[in-house]
């Protein structure tokens, strides 16, 4: 039997739309329109692709972006005065700094720096730290995570009781997943590189996250029949047949997983553009906390 094929790409859309409809009700009752500003340092190609995206999506659901792309020289201070100005901007309800940041800038002290009102990426060390703890809410919850957790929530697979394996303990994604897993009432396993019999422990998953960054590392075998699977990574593998010689793989050899599971997100169209859905999520959330709306 076949998975259902979680649909990140539809869910997300869906999410927008639901956004769309609040940005335009609060335009209509308040006058006010939610404002993300993006910070990008440097040249990074990717990082400039992923800001392009977000600003388009922002556009699309009728959010403002301010853009700041700043020189890749740019020191620690100066960094900081660009944040701490638009902390104190009441046009900007979200900042986002895009990472990574240049080998000479503290990326802890500028996410630091981030007003814990418009942390719209939840990595304020404090925001961070009420996640990991017991009936402490952060304002905002890192959006890949919380992204995850949405796909789970709209495809009416439960969580409380079941066994849930986060493959991965990343800042930005393995450790935050978890930590929502488990504030769901989760029984929860988190492996990593030093983990041993790794595909034993995965086999013992209700819901399984992947998050490594290895090509199509879990196999058909590795998972539990009725496992549900949400496939974080995002990897280029060599592809000639492909006009531009690749293509993107996730963490989890779809084929053969998919024969097995109950539930399944593909790469791409899974998680990807939950995550940027999340990011408007949180900044118009933080625009309505702002009003008094919430
Ligand atoms: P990191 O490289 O920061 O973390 C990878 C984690 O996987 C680490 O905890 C590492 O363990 C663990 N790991 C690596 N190799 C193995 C292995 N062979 N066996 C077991 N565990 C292993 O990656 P990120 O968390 O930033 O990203 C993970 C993936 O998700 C990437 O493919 C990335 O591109 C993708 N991603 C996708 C997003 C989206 O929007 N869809 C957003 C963010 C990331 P250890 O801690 O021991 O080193």
């Amino acid at each position: 039997m076949s998975a259902q094929i979680i649909d990140g790409k539809a869910i997300a859309a869906t999410i927008r739309g639901e956004i769309a409809a609040e940005v335009e009700a609060m335009t209509a009752q308040y006058g006010k329109v939610p404002g993300l500003a993006a910070v990008l340092v440097g040249e990074r190609r990717d990082s400039q692709t992923y800001v392009r995206m977000k600003k388009k999506a922002c556009a699309e659901v009728g959010i403002t972006s301010f853009g700041h792309d700043l020189p890749e020289d740019i020191s620690q201070e100066e960094l900081l005065k660009v944040v701490r100005d638009l902390n104190a901007n009441p046009e900007v309800n979200g900042i986002l700094v895009q990472l990574p940041l240049p080998d000479h800038i503290d990326d802890e002290e500028v996410l630091g720096g981030v007003d814990l009102e418009k942390d719209v990426d939840g990595f304020h060390p404090i925001n961070i730290g009420r996640l990991s703890m017991k009936r402490r809410d952060p304002l905002f919850v890192p959006c890949t995570p919380k992204g995850c957790i949405e796909l789970l929530d709209r495809s009416g697979i439960e969580i409380e009781g079941k066994r849930a394996v986060v493959l991965g303990r990343s800042n930005i994604v393995g450790l935050p997943v978890a930590m929502l897993l488990l504030h769901r009432n989760a029984t929860l396993t988190i492996c990593h590189s030093r983990t041993q019999d790794l595909p034993g422990v995965v086999r013992e998953a209700d819901i399984l996250i992947a998050a490594v960054g290895r090509a199509e590392m879990v196999r058909g075998d590795w998972v539990k029949p009725g496992v549900s699977v949400i496939d974080v990574g995002i990897n280029a593998v060599d592809d000639p047949t492909r006009e531009r010689g690749y293509r993107l793989v996730g963490d989890v050899a779809f084929d053969e997983v998919k024969e097995v599971a109950a539930a399944i997100t593909p790469v791409p169209g899974g998680v990807g553009p939950m995550t940027i859905a999340m990011l408007l999520r949180n900044t118009t959330d933080s625009a309505k906390r702002t009003l008094g709306m919430e």
